[in-house]
């Protein structure tokens, strides 16, 4: 045999051994996540113990203290906290809505499930008594003005589309209704508005989120109505265009809090400057225990780490398990997140993001990435096949860490099964009983098997 082809065939034979070695450490990887994976017991004690953690509130802050603890018990070799002042919104009494309409000659009342958005102003005392002008879009607000709109409370009313099969695609086709159309409404009069929730289904359960109110234009309170109660609405106004909505929100806004992101990592033996980071956020919501949004996105995290740990294995480049603080109403710790990285001259290599829900793992996302480094993505992608993630796509990323695109990072996000997330996401039934323990076990090891090939390969 000539000496060229005995190299080309022990080359060959070098790569056949890589593969292996990868596809058996993957292997490992998911046995130990699936046979005696942390994922679970962590969120028990994040989701299930401390429950629902919005900024500023009593639980953000165990849940600050409770993920420093756990890093650090896994033996990972440094944690600490990233001060960064947050929002501080607290909901207040349990809201009331409830429509008055006329039957026949009779008249009749209501009561609709709602909840306040974050950052809503309260109503006054007594609430707001007002008739509805229902819309299904900002445009159509547009069109009805002043005239139509003055001194009455604003339903939009338009629901997500069913017919797109990636929900997070209906929820970014309906949200705005939800985000600006307050200041939208407040601007031609309107004294309230309510919004459809962001639910895919039909269901009794009002789904709160963020809302941002434009300065320009005056305040007024906002909630969502659940997709049950705003199917009511709609034939009730069908059948009565003067029927009168009653609102009564308790919220308040306090001043800016300090808070905290958590930060745990394992430094590498041969690149240690190379960071790939891994996160989610610490903050949810405060009507459910933020199980899935983003409890999951949290212990997929530190569970993707630890597999490195309980495995023996030392990464090439730094992983980083990132926590991020007030992702849900500010996005300040991943702004803080990004800021420190430009500061401390840090070098990403990627950036990766869980904040999907903790549902059937289907793959990966990679936005803000060369040609070059979206080849050896899709080369990772093979080593997935066994495990039934088959999803690459040159789509991805994340709330928290979108503030690191600005300095080049690829952004890569965690793409979980989004059928059911929509079911409870921002919800009183996002709750730890609604996560199945076997298919966040997977998600932390996809996860997990996906920072090894980064650290071994790099990007
Ligand atoms: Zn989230």
């Amino acid at each position: 045999m000539k000496i060229r082809s005995l190299f080309i065939l022990s080359l060959f034979w070098l790569c056949e051994v890589t593969a292996q070695t990868d596809s058996s450490i993957i292997a490992q990887m998911y046995r130990t996540a699936l046979t005696k994976g942390q994922s679970y017991q962590m969120l028990e004690q994040l989701a299930g113990g401390i429950g629902g953690r919005l900024s500023g509130s009593p639980q953000s802050y165990k849940a600050v203290a409770w993920g420093k603890k756990v890093m650090e018990k896994w033996g990972f070799d440094s944690v600490w906290l990233q001060p960064c002042m947050v929002p501080h919104w607290v909901r207040g009494a349990k809201e009331e809505c409830s429509v008055k309409y006329s039957k026949g000659k009779l008249f009749t009342s209501e009561k609709l499930r709602i909840c306040a958005l974050g950052g809503s102003m309260a109503t006054p005392k007594e609430g707001i008594t007002a008739e509805i002008v229902m819309v299904d879009s900002v445009s159509e607000l547009a069109k009805l003005g002043e005239a139509k709109v003055k001194g009455k409370i604003v339903f939009f009313s338009r629901p997500m589309d069913r017919a797109k099969i990636t929900t997070f695609e209906a929820y970014g086709g309906a949200v705005d209704q939800r985000y600006s159309g307050p200041s939208e409404a407040a601007q031609y009069g309107a004294v309230g508005t309510i919004v459809r929730s962001m639910d895919i289904g039909i269901s009794d359960y009002p789904h709160t989120g963020t809302m941002k109110y434009n300065d320009s234009f005056p305040k007024v309170p906002c909630g969502a109505i659940s997709t049950q109660a705003a199917e009511d609405l709609m034939k009730i106004l069908k059948t009565d265009p003067h029927a009168k909505l009653y609102m009564k929100m308790n919220c308040k806004t306090l001043p800016d809090t300090l808070s905290y992101n958590v930060v745990g990592e394992i430094r590498g033996s041969e690149k240690p400057e190379e960071i790939i980071c891994v996160g989610g956020h610490l903050d949810s919501w405060d009507n459910g225990d933020g199980a899935h949004d983003d409890g999951a996105g949290c212990v997929h995290s530190i569970e993707a780490v630890r597999l490195f740990k309980a495995l023996g294995i030392r990464p090439k480049r730094t992983i980083r398990a990132v926590l991020f603080m007030n992702e849900e109403n500010g996005v300040r710790g991943g702004n803080k997140y990004a800021e420190l990285a430009k500061l401390n001259n840090e070098k990403h290599i990627v950036a990766i993001e869980s904040d999907g829900g903790g549902h059937v793992p289907k793959g990966f996302g990679m936005s803000g990435a060369s040609e070059e480094q979206m080849k050896k993505f899709m080369e990772f992608a093979k080593l997935f096949q066994p495990y039934h993630v088959y999803e690459f796509t040159n789509h991805g990323g994340g709330t928290d860490i979108g503030p690191l695109r600005e300095q080049g990072v690829p952004q890569m996000g965690f793409i979980p099964d989004s059928q059911r997330y929509f079911d409870l996401h921002h919800t009183e039934i996002d709750i730890m009983k609604n996560v199945n323990r076997r298919e966040l076990e997977l998600g932390s090891a996809t996860i997990g098997a996906m920072l090894y090939l980064l650290s071994e390969y790099g990007l």
